[in-house]
């Protein structure tokens, strides 16, 4: 059987291009329980054969990036903010959430991407978190009937 995969890969070169790209490659496996639903899979993370300092990370493509959040009907709102709240529970704070960094999956819904610049060390406060609460304000959705529903605050 032969799996047909579409990835993305993206090349850094530099000292601090590269530094944000092993970043990511962290956040990506401290993500790793949400990878092919919430965030895409990592597939790794390779030393660039052209340029001896180039690294590339190599993710699954899931789909296009979001022209605006208004395309977005309420339940994939609703889907996205519950994947956001996920990423939060595990951590991670992303630091920029913009529809250019979310993509829409024809099979998964919406699919937050770019981690190069996301926090590590997030301590969730839940209903009082400023990403969560400005998504929430965005995406036109009750923060608090999610969290319910997701538990673990
Ligand atoms: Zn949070």
């Amino acid at each position: 059987m032969i799996f047909e995969r579409s990835a993305v890969a993206k090349a850094a070169y530099g000292l601090s291009a590269s530094a944000r790209i092993i970043h990511e490659f962290d956040v990506y496996n401290a993500l790793r329980a949400l990878q092919g639903r919430s965030i895409p899979t990592l597939f790794g993370l390779y030393r660039s054969e052209e340029n001896g300092s180039g690294l590339v990370l190599v993710t699954s493509y899931e789909g296009r990036a979001l022209p605006s959040f208004d395309d977005l009907g309420v339940q994939d709102r609703h889907t996205l903010l519950s994947r956001l709240i996920r990423i939060h529970q595990a951590g991670v704070e992303h630091l920029d959430v913009e529809p250019r960094n979310v993509v829409f999956s024809k099979s998964r819904g919406p699919i937050i991407v770019d981690f190069d610049g996301a926090s590590l060390d997030h301590c969730c406060g839940g209903l009082s978190c400023g990403e969560l609460r400005e998504v929430a304000r965005r995406l036109g959705i009750d923060l608090g009937q999610l969290i319910t529903a997701a538990g673990d605050f």
